[in-house]
């Protein structure tokens, strides 16, 4: 088992060395699929350096995209424009997922919790999720709007999930340790080839830094995302509003950027996804998006 030591050691190593373990990783994945593998694909600089370094070493590894109509339009045009990328799409639309079960807001744990504790009938797992629910999260209980954790599930790794079973062929994804304590405790746990899980997967990645997903595109002049000359430094889902409380300290949250960027989205996400209903109980948390300012 890994140790947060011997991730930290192995970060501070020079990108040379990062691409020749990521390609050893590569290679022991292809022998353990006997070549029956994809890379999980966003349109995202990770993932794109991810299928540059696959196809380095082999070159008719398909890439997966999950089109789940909430990617930036430039996400969209840059996947269009790349080769042998097969689309597949969730089963439901983003409108009927927050409808049905409700919105994805602070992180996946405590959205979990939230809505076990507006749904369960187990007075016993009730209990435990409201200890376990931070002080600072409490009044959301008693917000106006369902809130949940499924979305995920339902939006990417169900389908991804679906084309794995079809197919046969097992994924590499581009993610890294510090991404999240959540996949620095993953790849502690599990490697960097997570062989032995219920949903095998590969991630060479694990021990880059965004640093060197930059380097590594500079340096092999790789093609990316016009999204990312746009401000944005994180891409991803545009209605999602997981971690939104951390960029909203500074009132300009990722929705400010799209305000400017893509008006005509924002306006259709406030309005028409109701995420305007969302933000208005985050003025407790210090936050007041600008043009509520202005028309106050
Ligand atoms: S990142 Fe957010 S919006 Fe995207 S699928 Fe997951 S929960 Fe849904």
């Amino acid at each position: 088992m890994l140790t947060a030591a011997g991730i930290r050691q192995k970060q501070s190593l020079p990108l040379e060395a990062k691409i020749i373990m990521a390609q050893e990783r590569i290679r022991q994945w292809d022998l353990f699929t006997d070549g029956d593998m994809y890379v999980s694909f966003s349109g995202g600089k990770d993932s794109t350096v991810l299928l540059h370094l696959v196809r380095s070493i082999y070159p008719n590894v398909p890439a997966v995209f999950v089109n789940t109509g909430l990617e930036y339009p430039e996400i969209v045009r840059f996947v269009r424009q790349t080769e042998n990328v097969t689309w597949i799409r969730p089963k439901m639309r983003f409108k009927d997922v927050i409808e049905k079960y409700g919105y994805p807001v602070i992180s996946k744990e405590v959205s979990q919790w939230l809505s076990e504790i507006a749904t369960t009938g187990s007075d016993k797992l009730r209990a435990k999720r409201l200890r376990q629910l931070s002080a600072k999260w409490q009044y959301m209980i008693d917000a106006p709007f369902k809130i949940s954790n499924k979305c995920c599930d339902i939006m990417k790794k169900n389908p991804a999930h679906a084309y794995t079973k079809q197919t046969g062929r097992q994924p590499l994804i581009g993610t890294m340790a510090c991404d999240s304590a959540f996949r620095k405790q993953s790849i502690m746990l599990h490697g960097c080839n997570a062989y032995g899980i219920v949903n095998p997967q590969s991630r060479p990645l694990s021990m880059w830094t965004e640093g060197d997903i930059w380097e590594y595109i500079r340096g092999f002049k790789v093609p990316y995302s016009e999204i990312y000359d746009m401000g944005y430094t994180r891409t991803g889902c545009m209605f999602c509003m997981f971690g939104l409380h951390l960029e909203m300290r500074k009132n300009r949250g990722r929705f400010e950027r799209m305000r400017h960027t893509h008006p005509r989205l924002y306006h259709y996400c406030m309005d028409n996804l109701g995420l305007s209903k969302v933000m208005e109980w985050y003025p407790q948390r210090g936050y007041v998006p600008q043009e509520r300012i202005q028309f106050a």
